[in-house]
């Protein structure tokens, strides 16, 4: 049965590689407001099933609803601007511009495209401006974006998604090559920053994807083989065996 808030909903998504299914009929229903985690082995289909959900993959049977529209054929372009939003990759950073002006065009993005030439929004600086006070960067607003920590990039990779006011943030390895010392701050960004938001998160490490989810999915080969909240998941035989290679 399907309940009033829900914001997506997936039902049989498989994608195929030649003769390899490499997400195989997964099923999927996030509320408004939660944090969905999806976890599991290398090779699960975690990246797969994300890229498909962003709209940069493009499913070989299956449906993907957002807000009770079907959304399956629709590009990321498009998905982007109706709210379903990826995080920015460091990649995607311009290192030679500012702290503050990548958060200013990040803003002003039309569907993450950025556009440097269009129309300065008095708006959008302001946006920007108060997602650098979240930020907390170790840096001035006027620093290069190059000359950031690792953390710290992370910080405003999160930032930047979060400037365009997504409705579903999907949030690909947060904390992916971030320093040990590092994450307690990113950590506790993350946690502020989600709070009001639905997200789906994809993180290979488990005892943050326990610390911070409502409800955690797991993969695997393809395969949904769990889903429950945090107590559930670690008390589940299944999800152990598919952790030790059983
Ligand atoms: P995860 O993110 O859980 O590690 P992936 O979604 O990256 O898993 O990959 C799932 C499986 O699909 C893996 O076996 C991977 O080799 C395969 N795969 C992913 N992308 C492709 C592709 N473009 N072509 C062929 N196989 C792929």
């Amino acid at each position: 049965v399907e309940s009033e808030n829900t914001l997506l909903r997936i039902e049989g998504l498989t994608k195929t590689f030649g003769s390899f299914t490499a997400v195989d009929g997964v099923d999927l229903s996030v509320p408004d407001g939660e944090l969905h985690s999806i976890i599991g082995p290398n090779g699960a289909g975690k990246t797969t099933l994300f890229n498909m959900i962003a709209g940069s993959l493009r499913p070989t049977a299956g449906t993907i609803h957002f807000r009770g529209t079907d959304i399956t054929a629709v590009d990321q372009d498009e998905r982007a601007r109706r709210g379903v939003s990826r995080a920015f990759q460091i990649t995607q950073l311009f290192p030679g511009v500012t702290v503050h002006e990548n958060l200013r065009l990040a803003a002003q993005a039309d569907n993450q495209r950025f556009n440097p030439l269009a129309t300065r929004n008095p708006d959008h600086d302001e946006r920007a401006r108060g997602m650098l006070d979240d930020l907390d960067v170790d840096a001035r607003p006027d620093e290069v974006a190059a000359n950031l920590s690792h953390g710290d990039k992370k910080k405003l990779e999160i930032g930047m998604a979060l400037v365009s006011e997504p409705t579903l943030l999907l949030l690909d390895e947060p904390t992916s090559g971030v320093a040990e010392a590092e994450l307690p701050a990113l950590l506790e960004f993350l946690t502020d920053a989600v709070t009001d938001l639905t997200v789906l998160l994809i993180e290979h490490d488990v005892d943050l994807v326990l610390e911070l989810s409502d409800r955690i999915t797991v993969l695997d080969r393809g395969e949904v083989i769990a889903r429950g909240d945090p107590e559930d998941i670690v008390a589940n035989e299944r999800v152990q065996n598919a952790y030790m290679g059983g």
